[in-house]
């Protein structure tokens, strides 16, 4: 039988964790970076049971997995009051167990692990994708490659989709700027906080703080602001002006954040797409369903479109139904967990005073099953859901 050709555009964690997927059930790939290297930011990821799954199926076990999450934390108003506290309870454990903030360099490198270097090419912009017949062709700046398989893993800027989809709408703004900082854990934390994790939420805005292996930890904070902006005099001091007078440990993390440590970034997502798939052409992550981050489950889907993509290719009689199966299973999932992203967004960046009071008392009465619960849904995913019914459920395309 020939070997099955495909060309992964783009090189993020979604394009990356595709290629190792494919690669390891025998497919020929390539994969087209534009940066001169394949990197990503310096800031943390929270990666949760599903995409631990998903990793498995495409090659990645171990390291990731060390240094989980601690169970202590909660969600917290600004003053420091608990909304919803949890602590060393079998409950909460599911939450936090078997999840992890990495960084996002030590994921993209377990994934190049798992992609021969001669798979990889870096400093190739894509211009455009056209289907030719059962096969695509992707046009770069060096020329075209023909392939059985074309996945377009480029972002929520994606050229392919571009290409492809020409009706679908552009990015939005979710009206909210996020700054990221990775830092050495500061002596505030070093006894209670060691292992504490927590997300407070104030006027217009969230501080995020995270424990990651290596005594370090991963914070965010995001603010309604208009896109664009930039603060004149740097962003940690933006950051000192903007949640100083928030309660502990807050102010003393800022005071121990370093300048060249602090990333901003406004937070764009996709209106969704009535399909991910076009001929011989599929998107995954942030090109298909780029979500908003207040879920931490974008790259974690990411994961799971590549997982998804390489048990149906190994499993379906052809490449049609594969795909055709791929999009059936792949939206229904990405696009609920997208609203329930964006829902989180507007409840947890409420600016009115009154409102966050009552959003707060009623998040206090519900019970925590609940809450954890719905926290927890998203992580019972298994790659072999795809096959659910058995292969023969997969049924050709005619
Ligand atoms: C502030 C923030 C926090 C987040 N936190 C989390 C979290 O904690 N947990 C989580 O699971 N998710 C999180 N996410 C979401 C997650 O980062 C994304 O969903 C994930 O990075 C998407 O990966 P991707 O590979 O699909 O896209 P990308 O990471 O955007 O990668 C696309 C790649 O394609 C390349 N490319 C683009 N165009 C071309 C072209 N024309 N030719 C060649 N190459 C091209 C780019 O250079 C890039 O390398 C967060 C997102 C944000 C913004």
């Amino acid at each position: 039988m020939t070997e099955k050709t495909a060309v992964v555009v783009g090189g993020g964690i979604g394009g990356l964790g595709t290629a190792a997927g494919l690669v390891r059930r025998g497919w020929s790939v390539t994969v087209l970076e534009q940066a001169d290297a394949f990197t990503e930011v310096g800031a943390g990821i929270s990666l949760w049971p599903n995409a631990f799954r998903a990793l498995e199926a495409v090659g990645v076990t171990g390291r990731l997995g060390e240094g989980r999450i601690g169970v202590a934390g909660g969600l917290r108003d600004w003053r420091g009051r608990w909304i919803v506290r949890m602590d060393d309870t079998a409950q909460a454990t599911r939450y936090t167990a078997g999840a992890v903030v990495a960084h996002r360099s030590e994921l993209l490198s377990v994934l190049l692990d798992q992609v021969p270097v001669e798979s990889r090419l870096a400093g190739v912009r894509v211009r455009g994708v056209r289907r030719a017949g059962s096969r695509a062709v992707v046009t770069h700046d060096g020329g075209s490659i023909e392939a059985d398989l074309v996945v377009g893993a480029d972002g929520v800027r994606s050229v392919v989709r571009g290409a492809l989809w020409p009706d679908a709408a552009p990015p939005r703004y979710s009206r909210h700027t996020v700054w990221r900082i990775v830092l050495p854990r500061p002596a505030a934390l070093a006894d209670a906080g060691a292992k504490a994790w927590a997300e407070t939420w104030g006027p217009g805005g969230v501080f995020g703080m995270f424990p990651m292996p290596g005594d370090r930890v991963y914070c965010y904070a995001t603010a309604t602001v208009p896109p664009g902006g930039r603060s004149p005099d740097g962003e940690l001091a933006e950051l000192r002006r903007r949640f100083s007078d928030w309660c502990d440990p807050v102010p003393a993390v800022l005071a121990a954040a370093r300048p060249e440590e602090v990333l901003r970034n406004d937070v764009y997502y996709l209106p969704l797409l009535p399909t991910y798939v076009s001929g011989p052409v599929a998107l995954v992550g942030d090109a298909a369903h780029a979500m908003t981050p207040n879920l931490g489950q974008g790259g974690c889907q990411a994961l799971e479109d590549a997982a998804t993509l390489a048990v149906l290719v190994e499993a379906a009689p052809d490449l049609p139904t594969a795909l055709r199966r791929y999009d059936e299973v792949r939206r229904p999932r990405t696009q609920a967990l997208w609203k329930r992203s964006l829902q989180t967004g507007t409840v947890s960046h409420v600016r009115s005073a009154p409102v966050r009071v009552v959003r707060n008392a009623v998040l206090r009465t519900l019970p925590r099953s609940i809450f954890l619960k719905s926290l927890t849904r998203p992580f019972s995913w298994r790659p072999e859901s795809a096959l659910e019914g058995g292969v023969t459920a997969i049924r050709p395309v005619v």
